[in-house]
């Protein structure tokens, strides 16, 4: 018998392995993303612990499973094609953490991320307040190999390495009380 995530993936490959919660938990809940609309199977499926597994308003569920794996809290695989999933990134956290949006620049992506990229430099800047041993220098890494492979047309690349940035911004992500959001 086919496991359930077997059974959710419907037989395709994910396109994406993303860290989507810094936790170090055991996922008992598996929620099932929405129905992809070009064929069988979810979206997306993520693994979450109880804490989580009701607080992740931006992955809404269409079902709610019981995990039979034990993978860490946080783990998502997702099935989408590159533009949905470079979508998803700026909806997520991209446009939060940078104030870039993707409509600004006709959803050319290369645009997109070069845009981002110079906001983030702007707080490496001498004078500006922000923490040089912090994970941004590392993060402007990978975000810059996101934007050479768009720059290729690799969008299936830029998603991986955005993949990483994703977990990243879990740490430069301004805090409600802090005011680090661009203009
Ligand atoms: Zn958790």
């Amino acid at each position: 018998m086919p496991s359930l995530v077997q059974q959710l993936s419907a037989h395709r490959q994910f396109t994406a392995l993303r860290t989507v919660v810094q936790c170090k938990a055991k996922a008992t809940a598996l929620r099932e993303g929405p129905a992809v609309s070009d064929g069988p199977g979810a979206a997306w499926v993520a693994f979450l612990c109880p804490a989580h597994s009701k607080g992740l308003p931006e992955w809404p569920a269409a079902q709610t499973h019981a995990a039979q794996d034990s993978m860490p809290c946080g783990t998502v695989l997702d099935f989408r094609p590159a533009e949905q999933l470079l979508r998803s990134h700026a909806d997520l956290w991209l446009t939060t953490l940078t104030g870039v949006r993707p409509e600004t620049y006709g959803g050319v992506w290369s645009d997109v991320l070069d845009q981002a990229d110079r906001v983030l430099r702007e707080r490496l800047e001498p004078g500006v307040d922000a923490d040089e041993d912090g994970p941004l220098p590392g993060f402007l890494t990978m975000l810059w190999l996101a934007r050479r492979s768009a720059a290729e047309d690799d969008l299936m690349q830029a998603v991986t390495a955005l993949g990483y940035c994703e977990t990243i911004s879990k740490d430069l992500l301004p805090r409600p009380d802090a005011d680090l959001a661009p203009q």
